[in-house]
C-alpha cells in the first residue's frame, strides 16, 4: 500500500492545506499533519521562526519541537505533499528539491506546468529537503485555492499516486532556482513570475510574495528547462 503524507500549515496563515487534510481524513494510507498548530491558532505565518526554514536544526525550541514531530509523523511515507498558499500571481506551482523518480511521479500526477527546483542551500532548511526523493511543496495562490478546482487537483494527485498504472505526461517548465532577489533590487513594472528579467539574467518565481517583505523579493532561476514529466 502506498503511504502518502499530507502536510498542512507549515505556515499558519496558509490554510488551503487544511481543506485538503479535512477532505482526506480517515483514509488509512494517508498521514495528515497540521505542521504548526500554534501559528494556525494565531493566524500567523509563524510564531518565533519561519518553520520552513528550521529543518537544518536552527530556530526557537517551539519550531524545533515541531520539526521533530513532523519528521516523526512522516516516517515511512512513500510520498510527501506539503501545501502552501502564496499572495503572488503563481496559481499552482510545484517546488522540488530533487528530480528523483518518486518526485517525478508527483509532478506527473499534478496538473501544474511550472516546477521550481530549489538548490541544496535553500532545500536543506525546508521540509522537502529532508527527503532524498518523493517530497514536493505545492504553492497555490489564495485566490485559486478558494476554488473547488484547486481542491480537486490535489485530491486527484493523491489518488493518482495511489493507483499504480502509468499516467499521462505533459510538458513542464523546470525553473532551476539559484538565489533570492535582494529587496533593494528594482524590478520591471510587470508580472515577473516565470518571466525573464533582463537586468538580473534569470526568471522570477514567487516574486512579490507578501510574506517575504523585508527579507527578499522572491526567487531567481538562472535557467529554465522544458521537460516531459
Ligand atoms: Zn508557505
Amino acid at each position: 500500500m502506498t503511504k502518502i503524507g499530507i502536510v498542512a500549515c507549515l505556515h499558519g496563515d496558509e490554510q488551503f492545506g487544511l481543506r485538503v487534510t479535512t477532505a482526506l481524513k480517515g483514509q488509512g494510507d494517508i498521514v495528515c499533519v497540521v505542521a504548526n498548530p500554534q501559528a494556525v491558532h494565531a493566524k500567523k505565518r509563524y510564531v518565533h521562526d519561519d518553520l520552513n526554514r528550521c529543518f537544518n536544526g536552527s530556530g526557537h525550541p517551539y519550531e524545533q519541537s515541531r520539526v521533530t514531530a513532523i519528521l516523526k509523523a512522516l516516517q515511512g511515507c512513500d510520498y510527501v505533499i506539503d501545501i502552501h498558499n502564496t499572495t503572488t500571481s503563481v496559481k499552482n506551482a510545484l517546488i522540488v528539491a530533487n528530480l528523483g523518480p518518486k518526485t517525478r511521479s508527483i509532478i506527473t500526477a499534478h496538473p501544474g506546468r511550472y516546477i521550481a527546483h530549489m538548490p541544496p542551500l535553500f532545500a536543506k532548511k525546508a521540509l522537502i529537503g529532508q527527503f532524498p526523493d518523493g517530497a514536493v511543496s505545492l504553492e497555490y495562490s489564495f485566490e485559486y485555492a478558494n476554488t473547488p478546482r484547486a481542491l480537486e487537483e490535489v485530491l486527484s494527485t493523491v489518488q493518482q499516486l495511489q493507483t499504480p498504472h502509468p499516467h499521462k505526461k505533459r510538458q513542464r517548465t523546470i525553473l532551476h532556482i539559484e538565489k533570492t532577489i535582494a529587496r533593494d533590487v528594482s524590478l520591471p513594472a510587470k508580472d515577473n513570475n516565470y518571466a525573464y528579467i533582463e537586468t538580473l539574467g534569470g526568471y522570477g518565481f514567487l516574486v512579490g510574495e507578501n510574506a517575504y517583505e523585508g527579507i527578499h523579493q522572491g526567487f531567481l532561476a538562472a535557467r529554465k528547462e522544458i521537460m516531459i514529466l
